[in-house]
């Protein structure tokens, strides 16, 4: 599904001088490299803070945290999405509330948001699944309406661009109160283990979330707020730095590709390439089609004979897993099960080679045949 050993080599000469400049100097912790990570990544995002953290989990829990929200406050969100999304907000005792996504965009609906509200909606989660932006500005007509948040789940879209109906536009992670990515290895900013980072254009919510992440630490040994401890490394930052300047050429690369699926697929009936809004740029952290008349976990097997990876992003949603049974919730869901059953995520990163797309294209157009 991802090449990141090949992604390596280029970087290589780049990385290790780095990596022995840092071990020689035994700077793991908070070093420079942490603060220089921050600063760019907050140019390249045209945002006023970022805040590095340990994991793309832990910055949507920090988010909810420093939102101040309490035990039964419920939070929106879709249930088609990884499992952090949604995990995060039962874990510190708010309600989820799961609701429908666009079977286009794979984003949440709006409609089915505002339908969702209640007197204790505190927040909404959209996800920029799969590396398109969520349709924002209906979202912050309605957080504004009902004085909601928006805290957005950027841990797939990160680099991606919304285009306001003005015509302003905004990286994704940056038009919320809140915005969580992560750096997992095979995410479009991947770093060599965890990592993960908040941003916010808010000097209050910046300074509670910094402090969050120390463990409710306003200055050394006075913890005012309770917090946990989630710290990117200067390695992670160190790579992060580096990657960070191919970012845009990483994002172009895996464009590329998608074109070339694309026009593989588009004439096929029974594949639905991936759908392209006209209010966002799509980054295609995956690139998923959506089968009709096919069996699709037949096709998954297929592939996997051709030595061809492929994935289910999320043969389960959230509404339908067992940590979220004793909340009796009562959603249906039919579009996100449908969805569940029809998605096919095919290898999608930068080093995809003009053969190998070929053979990938070639057998899926066998099967589907
Ligand atoms: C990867 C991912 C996360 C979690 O990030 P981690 O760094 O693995 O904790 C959250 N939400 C979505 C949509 C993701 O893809």
């Amino acid at each position: 599904m991802v090449d990141l050993v090949s992604q390596y080599e280029k970087i290589k000469s780049s990385v290790l001088p780095l990596f022995e400049e840092i071990m020689s100097k035994a700077q793991f912790i908070n070093g420079p490299e942490v603060t220089a990570f921050q600063n760019e990544l907050q140019d390249y995002l045209g945002v006023k803070h970022v805040i590095p953290c340990a994991n793309g989990t832990d910055a949507l829990q920090i988010s909810l945290m420093a939102l101040g929200l309490k035990p039964g406050d419920e939070v929106i969100t879709p249930s088609f999405t990884y499992i952090a999304t949604t995990e995060v907000i039962a874990l510190l005792g708010l309600k989820p509330v799961f609701v429908e996504v666009d079977p286009n965009t794979f984003c949440i609906n709006t409609d089915a948001v505002r339908k969702a509200i209640t007197t204790k909606t505190k927040a909404i989660v959209p996800v920029h699944l799969y590396g398109q932006s969520a349709d924002m500005e209906p979202l912050l007509k309605i957080a504004n309406e009902y004085n909601l948040f928006i805290i957005e789940d950027n841990a797939q879209g990160i680099g991606a661009e919304y285009a306001f109906s003005s015509g302003l536009k905004q990286k994704t992670g940056t038009i919320g109160d809140i915005g969580c990515t992560s750096f997992f290895p095979s995410k479009n900013l991947g770093c060599f283990g965890d990592g993960g980072a908040l941003c916010t254009n808010s000097d209050d919510l910046a300074v509670k979330i910094r402090m969050i992440a120390n463990h409710g630490q306003s200055k050394k040994y006075h913890h005012d707020v309770v917090g946990c401890n989630s710290r990117l490394d200067n390695l992670q930052a160190g790579v992060l730095r580096i990657k960070l300047r191919e970012l845009d050429g990483y994002i172009y690369a895996r464009q590329q590709a998608a074109s070339f699926y694309n026009a593989a697929f588009k004439e096929n009936e029974k594949i639905e390439i991936p759908f392209q809004s006209e209010y966002s740029s799509h980054v295609f952290h995956q690139y998923t089609i959506k089968l009709k008349d096919v069996n699709r976990d037949m096709l998954h097997e297929f592939l996997k004979d051709k030595n061809i990876p492929s994935m289910i992003y999320y043969p389960i949603p959230a509404h339908r897993q067992k940590m979220f049974a004793h909340f009796n919730l009562a959603c249906e869901l039919p579009q996100t099960d449908q969805l569940t059953h029809q998605v096919l995520s095919l290898p999608m990163h930068t080093e995809l080679e003009q053969d190998q797309l070929d053979y990938i294209t070639q057998e899926v157009l066998k099967f589907v045949n």
